[in-house]
């Protein structure tokens, strides 16, 4: 794939870290378009793509903000490398995020129902400008634990804090 060299200039102002990640999809957007030839408007173009679909705003300058919940009883026994590999990776519930979405947090609900969920969102909402929020997939499936009981509950207390509400990670 060629790639001019305004575009390559576009490409060169995302952070190091995700420039790999941001390039493919970049070449891959080209690849559905069906051109040779990367632009700095297509280049712009992935980026409206992503950023929309979370409701980026339309200036480009607010990057998506991610948090993720998870059982508090599971993490007694699971690290949490499955949930931060999809996200790192932009994988499954996390593919639709551009390059530059940030992860700012990662916590467990508190235990049972969910006691901690509210006030840590709102926390994050207010300082950190919040966007979404995955509910991890452990709290969604039957497993070695079953399913969260309070799931309903914890997405309601997320939406009330007019923060998005996906349901899972990983799985
Ligand atoms: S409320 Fe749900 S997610 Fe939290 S500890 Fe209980 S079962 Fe796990």
């Amino acid at each position: 794939m060629e790639w001019t060299q305004e575009a390559q200039a576009e490409l060169e102002k995302v952070p190091k870290f995700v420039r790999n990640m941001a390039k493919s999809a970049v070449e891959k957007l080209a690849k559905e378009k069906g051109v040779s030839t990367v632009t700095p408007e297509l280049v712009g173009e992935t980026r409206d793509k992503y950023f929309n679909l979370l409701n980026k705003d339309k200036e480009g300058k607010k990057t998506t903000k991610v948090a993720i919940v998870r059982c508090n009883t599971v993490s007694e026994v699971c690290p949490g490398v499955g949930c931060l590999r999809a996200f790192n990776n932009r994988k499954l519930h996390f593919e639709e995020y551009g390059p530059d979405a940030e992860l700012i947090g990662f916590f467990t609900c508190g235990g049972c129902s969910g006691r901690r969920v509210s006030r840590l969102v709102e926390k994050l909402k207010e300082n950190y400008d919040l966007d979404v929020v995955h509910l991890s997939s452990c709290m969604l499936m039957d497993g070695d634990y079953p399913k969260c009981p309070f799931k309903n509950h914890i997405k309601q207390a997320i939406e009330m804090k007019n923060v998005k509400v996906v349901e899972g990670t990983h799985h």
